[in-house]
């Protein structure tokens, strides 16, 4: 018998992330044919419950209270909590990230459930739904079957695909009415420092620099590359220690982890750290003057040649492509 789940239907600027359309795709297959309940928690969300519902959610349930506007874990955990007590869920998923990280594990502590952290698939074998999660910073994958009654797992974004968005469906959110109270965060301002509009965790491509790249001038060649390609810029942490760019630019075992369908490295070595937050991506191009640079071991593609004179060049001849 199909199973009920919520999926979080996580907001930013006032849109649905991707990575809850693909939670939606990935709580269809733990319901195994059971209803799958998008949630929205927020200040006006109720709109976007449409949305959620043409990307394969069955309804949608809002949460709204103008203390919910920024999250904190309290507020949220309070919202969550309500709705798993109306409607008694036999499975949960999240996006995997910042938020998905941060509420995930209080609310699996206040159900006392285990959880899945962090699926890059969810698939039926046998009838049984089978998570798999890497392990050890990317370099093996361990697959989990939960025989408890809920199964609560955590996605990562960029890995599950999303439902095809059917315009001929609609509907409309459920009010949950919630008494926030007792907040112990109070969030006075957001600072955004993540330069450009591509969401780094979400972004289908991506341009790195590393050290090779020797100042916040030297990212200049990047950014045009990633404008060209629609993507976003990324770092090593030695970029970011040397002071080039922004820490909330890194990726890595200490950084964002990350899956584009493309990332380029540019002057990076590839020590295992950094490895550690890229090396899932789809197809790795590695661009350094080093042809013994470790990168190469995990890279696609390799362009041996300095990144001043190869970036610039891929951006003009993508440029031409798309003319
Ligand atoms: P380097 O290793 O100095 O490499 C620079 C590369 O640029 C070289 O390969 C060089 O050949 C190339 N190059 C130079 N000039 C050019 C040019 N003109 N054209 C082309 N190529 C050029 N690192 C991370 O990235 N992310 C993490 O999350 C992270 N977490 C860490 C956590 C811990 C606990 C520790 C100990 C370390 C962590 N590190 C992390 C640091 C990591 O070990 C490396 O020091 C770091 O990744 C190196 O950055 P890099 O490749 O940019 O620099």
């Amino acid at each position: 018998m199909g199973k009920k789940v919520l999926v979080l239907g996580e907001t930013r600027d006032g849109q649905l992330r991707n990575v809850s359309f693909e939670a939606v795709a990935a709580g269809k297959k733990v319901a195994q044919g059971g209803e799958v309940i998008g949630v929205l928690i927020g200040e006006s969300v109720s709109m976007l419950a449409n949305e959620l519902i043409q990307y394969g959610a069955d309804r949608v349930l809002a949460v709204e209270d103008a203390k919910l506007s920024q999250y904190t874990p309290d507020g949220y955990s309070q919202a969550f909590m309500a709705v798993v007590e109306q409607e008694q869920p036999e499975g949960i998923v999240f996006g995997h990230t910042a938020l998905g990280k941060d509420l995930s594990p209080k609310i699996a502590a206040k159900l006392n459930a285990g959880l899945i952290s962090d699926a890059t698939s969810v698939e039926e074998e046998d009838g049984a739904i089978v998570f798999t999660r890497p392990i050890y910073s990317g370099k093996a994958f361990e697959k989990i079957i939960v025989k408890d009654r809920l199964i609560f797992a955590t996605v990562r974004p960029n890995n599950i695909q999303s439902l095809e968005k059917d315009e001929s469906r609609s509907g409309d959110a459920t009010s949950v009415s919630v008494s926030i109270t007792d907040l112990r965060t109070v969030i006075q301002d957001v600072v955004r420092k993540a330069a450009g509009g591509v969401d780094l965790s979400e972004a289908k491509v991506i341009v790195a620099g590393g050290r090779g790249v020797k100042s916040d001038e030297g990212f200049k060649p990047l950014k045009e590359l990633a404008g060209v390609l629609g993507g976003a810029v990324g770092a090593s942490r030695g970029a970011c220690d040397a002071g080039y760019c922004d820490y909330s630019m890194q990726i890595g075992q200490t950084g964002k982890v990350v899956t584009p369908d493309l990332y380029i490295a540019c002057g990076i070595s590839g020590a295992i750290q950094h490895l550690a937050g890229m090396s899932n991506s789809k197809v790795i191009v590695a661009i350094n003057k080093d042809p013994d640079a470790n990168i190469f071991n995990v890279a696609d593609y390799g362009i041996v040649g300095d990144l001043f004179e190869v970036v610039p060049m891929l951006s003009e001849e993508i440029k031409k492509l798309k003319a």
